[in-house]
């Protein structure tokens, strides 16, 4: 349920509702919006007697939350939620659009400056890469580990963008805090909850990418096992599913971005790479991603693709990038975004 406090209520009255919602054992998520302060109180609330927060001073009235999730519904809070990421300043959601690039794994220092300093130029936030692959064939090289966080970590200083890297397990999350600005939880993991918990204890930004196979609710129930426990930095990320069609490793399920929108307030981005499989699809989905009202693309750029170990065919090169980028700002203003 959601508890409407009246306008002008005071922090203590907020902190009274607090209490009592935790008395009858319910969670509670205090979420201040432009005009009115609401606590959302999440957990199973059959045969509880709600009449002490009815009555309590300066709430307005009590309301059921319908859809299957809560707190990252958009009846609990209807202003677009503008994430943070990285120290540099990096912001997605609201009016911002931001574009996370970088080759699909950590290769080498070389390989991993040489993008990250070409996709800074042309206006990246992010710098994307993996250092812990999940990879359906177990005996394919599964990343640098440790040592690819570092080299990341060490690009972000140089260029001053937001490191976006996969954690795999719960056993990881430790370790890739150390170095990450947000964490990647991916398509394989969306259905994970016990790593969804996990991630949702860290003050890191959680980037979760959409199950290959999960429905729309399915997504928006895992992002709300991450915000649940207190970490509410989510951002959703359509990346393609599986369907009948060959001519592309995922479908794009753009129609995702408006739906998500309608239904929550966390920002989506779209992996045009990984959801098409296909270079020379990239630059033609990204630019339908932010007319479509996407928060941003996430794209994998490789200095060399043709030579990649890992989704070459997928990369699109640092120059198809650079002329990339003004195309998409161009869309993005067009649709009252800044990019
Ligand atoms: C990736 O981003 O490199 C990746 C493995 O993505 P996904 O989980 O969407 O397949
Ligand atoms: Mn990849």
């Amino acid at each position: 349920m959601i508890v409407v406090m009246q306008p002008g209520c005071k922090p203590e009255q907020v902190d009274h509702v607090v209490q009592l919602v935790r008395q009858l054992g319910l969670r509670d998520h205090v979420i201040v919006g432009t005009n009115r302060t609401v606590v959302a109180a999440i957990g199973d609330k059959r045969n509880l007697d709600t009449s002490a927060i009815e009555t309590a001073p300066m709430v307005e009235r009590i309301v059921p939350i319908l859809s299957p999730y809560k707190v990252v519904s958009k009846e609990v809070k209807i202003e677009p939620s503008v994430i943070s990421i990285g120290k540099f300043g990096g912001l997605i959601g609201g009016k911002k659009v931001g574009v996370i690039a970088g080759p699909c794994r950590v290769e080498s220092k070389l390989q991993l400056l040489e993008v990250a300093h070409a996709v800074r130029e042309a206006g990246a936030i992010g710098l994307r890469g993996g250092a812990f692959k999940p990879r359906t064939d177990p005996y394919s090289f599964r990343g640098l580990g440790e040592e690819g966080l570092e080299l990341l970590a060490v690009a972000g200083e140089q260029t001053k963008l937001a490191i976006v890297t996969e954690v795999m397990s719960v056993e990881q999350v430790e370790l890739v805090c150390k170095y990450a600005d947000v964490l990647q939880i991916g398509t394989r993991n969306m259905h994970n909850f016990g790593l969804l918990q996990r991630v949702g204890q860290t003050d890191k930004p959680i980037l979760l990418k959409r199950g290959w196979s999960a429905s729309l609710d399915e997504f928006l129930l895992a992002a709300e096992y991450i915000v649940n426990e207190g970490n509410r930095n989510v951002i959703m990320c359509e990346r393609g599913i599986r369907t009948h069609e060959t001519y592309v490793r995922n479908t794009l399920a753009l129609s995702v971005v408006p739906a998500v929108k309608r239904r929550s307030h966390l920002p989506i981005i779209v992996d045009p790479s990984h959801g098409t499989g296909h270079a020379y699809m990239v630059p033609a989905m990204s630019r339908a991603a932010i007319a479509a009202g996407a928060d941003g693309i996430i794209a994998e750029v490789h200095p060399d693709p043709e030579h990649a170990l890992t989704d070459g065919a997928q990369s699109i090169t640092p120059e198809a990038f650079k002329k990339l980028m003004p195309e998409l700002r161009a869309i993005a203003h067009a649709v009252g975004r800044d990019l």
